[in-house]
């Protein structure tokens, strides 16, 4: 019985880690920036950090060195923060963006690679954090998981405000949260809904919101996901991901869809996944005699 246990153990450690190679860059190459390949397979050249000490938000696990990005997104952040800041009187606290170069994380999600994906937490920090709860923080879900509801007494109007904000920036193309938070967004929106089309459905995102950037004006070799379909996905197409089976086999969340169509088990097990071929430029920068 506990070899089983160790062996499942060991089994659960590696499938959710692997030696990456991006994360033995201690800092960004001196190239101009430049975000190369899909979200989910690419680098990105000239990275920024975002500051350790900004305005209106903190960096969480900073010992990770996952605050690196494209100039865009630590402007966004930047910019987000400070109205955050002014007109919700609250820190935002600032999870996952890239790694220094980029490139694939050894545990976690796959995206984030090419430096326009950034994790901002749902917590809002009303009070500063202290440096040992930055770098081991606590999530704080706004939904009830196993009710499959809100959690009426984690939500605050100003989620609402905040999400709406981010997804009215010009730069942003998409942001992840979990169903349940779309549905309450919707349910409050009583004006103008175009926002809503960005803010995308996903499992695992009940404590977080995922925000994603266009690829930047001039980024040849950036590789866009196809637009939302059209309209602000309420009503229907919300109410579609409500689970049928129990709430535990629909934690995946891989972010890297072409289209927010949902996983499902069968549609995970059918087919075996093509492998993915880095971009050369990416290829060259963990191994430059190629
Ligand atoms: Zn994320």
């Amino acid at each position: 019985m506990k070899s089983t246990c160790v062996a499942l153990l060991l089994w659960l450690v590696s499938f959710f880690s692997f030696a990456s190679p991006w994360e033995s860059f201690a800092k960004p190459n001196r190239l101009s920036p430049e975000a190369i390949g899909s979200y989910a397979n690419g680098c990105l050249l000239g990275a920024k950090a975002l500051p350790l000490n900004g305005n209106g938000y903190q960096v969480l696990r900073s010992q990770n060195k996952r605050y690196y990005g494209h100039p865009n997104t630590i402007a966004f952040i930047e910019r987000l923060s400070i109205q955050a800041r002014k007109e919700l009187r609250t820190h935002l606290l600032i999870g996952d963006l890239s790694l220094p170069q980029g490139g694939r994380f050894s545990s976690g999600h796959s995206s984030h690679q090419t430096g326009l994906d950034a994790d901002i937490w749902l917590r809002l920090a009303d009070t500063k954090l202290s440096a040992a709860a930055l770098s081991l923080p606590k999530p704080k879900s706004l939904v009830d998981m196993s009710a499959y509801k809100l959690s009426t007494k984690n939500w605050d109007n100003r989620h609402f405000r905040l999400i709406k904000m981010a997804a009215k920036d010009e730069e942003v193309a998409r942001i992840f949260v979990h169903p349940v938070i779309k549905e309450q967004l919707c349910s409050l929106e009583g004006g103008d809904r175009t926002w809503l089309r960005k803010v995308r459905p996903w499992w695992g995102h009940n404590y977080h919101m995922h925000v994603r950037l266009r690829c930047p004006k001039g980024d040849s070799s950036c590789v866009d996901q196809s637009p939302p379909p059209k309209g602000d996905g309420c009503g229907a197409e919300v109410a579609s991901w409500k689970p049928k089976q129990p709430v535990k086999t629909y934690r995946g969340s891989s972010e890297t869809k072409k289209s927010d169509k949902k996983t499902t088990a069968k549609a995970s097990t059918s087919r075996p996944k093509a492998k993915k071929i880095l971009p050369m430029q990416c290829a060259q920068l963990i191994d430059p005699v190629k």
